[in-house]
């Protein structure tokens, strides 16, 4: 009888990440998912350069990311781009969310320089969410992109110490709670990121039978 059980998956799939957190997180969903497939983070593509996030939106950033992976390894790829959406400020810091305040990936500059902005905006008017565009692409060209959503409200301190960004200051609605203050398995089930990877699933299956 034939050994099933170091059977290659069916098909690699790349994410467009160096980040293993985030690599997890989708193998996660994949599994649960029951899909066949291998993921492999970029960190197994060194030679693959990192893209120029030159879309003005989410959904563009991660296309570009998916291609320009699919393309360098042979293979189907994914990428996701997110941020912070701040009705009040009309949709900013958005794609900028990450370099708000100059510099890259500088959190707490980021979130300071928010709080500031808003500091004499009233709790009615500081609706905001949290975005991510997931992006699939396959070798030959095709894409698909799924978006999705985590809404609520900021809050005028940041509270909590999980998570990362902008967390400490959105409470996400029906919450009384910050998503810095959730676990990382409670964030997951609610958040943005969560819901667009998931919607990915059936896509997954669709074009990659
Ligand atoms: P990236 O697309 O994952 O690189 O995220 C871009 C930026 O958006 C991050 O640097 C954060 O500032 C912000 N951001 C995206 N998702 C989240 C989140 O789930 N929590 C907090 N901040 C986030």
């Amino acid at each position: 009888m034939a050994d099933t059980t170091d059977r290659t998956p069916a098909l690699r799939l790349i994410l467009a990440t160096r980040n293993a957190h985030k690599v997890g997180e989708l193998r996660a969903i994949l599994g649960a998912a029951g899909l066949d497939v291998e993921l492999v983070g970029a960190d197994a593509y060194p030679e693959v350069p990192d893209v120029r996030e030159t879309g003005v939106t989410f959904a563009e950033n991660a296309l570009l990311k998916a291609h320009a992976l699919a393309r360098a390894t042979g293979c189907p790829a994914v990428a996701d781009d997110s941020g912070l959406c701040v009705d009040v400020l009309g949709g900013a810091p958005g794609i900028f969310s990450a370099r708000w305040a100059g510099a890259h990936g500088d959190d707490k500059a980021n979130l300071d320089l928010l709080l500031a902005q808003l500091g004499d905006i009233a709790p009615p008017h500081r609706a905001a969410h949290f975005a991510c565009a997931a992006a699939l692409a396959l070798p030959d060209g095709t894409e698909r992109v799924v978006e999705g959503q985590l809404r609520g409200t900021l809050r005028f301190e940041p509270a909590g110490a999980n998570g990362f960004g902008y967390d400490p200051v959105l409470q996400p609605d029906g919450y009384e709670v910050t998503c810095a203050e959730l676990t990382p398995e409670q964030k997951n089930e609610i958040s943005h990121r969560g819901k667009a990877f998931r919607g990915l699933v059936p896509v997954l299956r669709e074009l990659l039978g």
